[in-house]
């Protein structure tokens, strides 16, 4: 480590919570904390707080890092920059994640998705290492994903959601899905949640032969597919809780594979993998995020 390195303030902002740390570096993350997802007036009181003690701690702050769960505005030119737009949690509609943070510590902050930031991560430091284009998924509580072209996240008129998009039925699959807008878009049918309504239990704690993996592996199949059609990725990382099931990466390679039916460039089992940074991709996202916003 080297101790003259600038600290950097990192800020994981999930839905259920908030990762927060301090670090020099990928291999030097000095301290972390994490925080209930509650209301914005006290889960970012309590990430401020803990960053004003950890410079006191570690040294001053360089810059800020925040990768954040969505939708959020990231349009620089938009006065809404760093506010939550239309989201289902009614204590985070229209708050302003990034203000606080920048106005208590007085640093430069870096803003994306979490899922941008994640993607940014394993691009720079983890399994999508020199990759001209590649993408981030992760699915748990909802499905999410960051695509990362020429250096950068994709970004259109606002960040992609890829989550969303409308799958093809499988023909013996007739649950109606979850997804409050869509119904059976892929994260309507194949999130946690959606585990969770169809079979009354997490996809890693269903009985061995049931079903399920091999369906949610169907339908995160034809998700890689739909990237490989679209952008042709070097490196589709899937992370997320629901892939901690065991066999599911594989399933989803093997299903990718048959729906791909040899067409695409890259093959199923060299492009599907699993992050190479483990559980720390959104926490270095968020320092990758920090440091941009220091010009390094
Ligand atoms: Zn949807």
């Amino acid at each position: 480590m080297n101790p003259a390195a600038p600290v950097y303030a990192c800020v994981e902002g999930g839905g259920t919570k908030f990762v927060v740390g301090v670090a020099r570096s990928p291999e030097a993350v000095l301290e972390t904390a994490r925080f209930p997802t509650t209301t914005p007036g006290e889960t970012l009181g309590a990430v401020i707080s803990w960053l004003v003690d950890a410079a006191a701690r570690h040294g001053p702050l360089a810059a800020a890092g925040i990768g954040s769960f969505g939708p959020i505005e990231l349009d620089p030119g938009s006065p809404q920059w760093g506010h939550v737009l239309n989201t289902p949690k009614p204590a985070w509609q229209g708050a302003d994640v990034c203000g606080p943070l920048s106005a208590a510590l007085k640093v430069p902050v870096g803003l994306d998705t979490d899922v941008n930031a994640a993607a940014i991560a394993e691009h720079r430091w983890g399994a999508a290492q020199a990759q001209r284009v590649a993408a981030y998924i992760t699915v748990g509580t909802g499905i999410g994903g960051g695509m990362i072209v020429g250096g950068a996240p994709v970004q259109g008129l606002t960040h992609p959601e890829i989550g969303h998009f409308p799958v093809r039925r499988h023909p013996r699959d007739s649950f109606p899905g979850v997804c409050a807008v869509h119904g059976d878009c892929i994260e309507g049918l194949a999130a946690g949640p959606a585990i969770i309504a169809r079979w009354g239990a997490s996809l890693s704690d269903l009985p061995p032969d049931h079903p399920g993996p091999e369906l949610v592996a169907w339908y995160l199949g034809q998700l890689a597919v739909t990237l490989q059609a679209a952008l042709e990725p070097g490196r589709i990382v899937f992370g997320g809780g629901v892939l901690n099931t065991p066999g599911l990466l594989e399933g989803i390679r093997r299903n990718a594979a048959a729906i791909g039916a040899g067409y695409f460039r890259g093959r199923a089992d060299q492009v599907i993998v699993p992050p190479g940074l483990g559980g720390r991709a959104g926490l270095l996202g968020a320092l990758a995020l920090a440091m941009a916003a220091a010009g390094r």
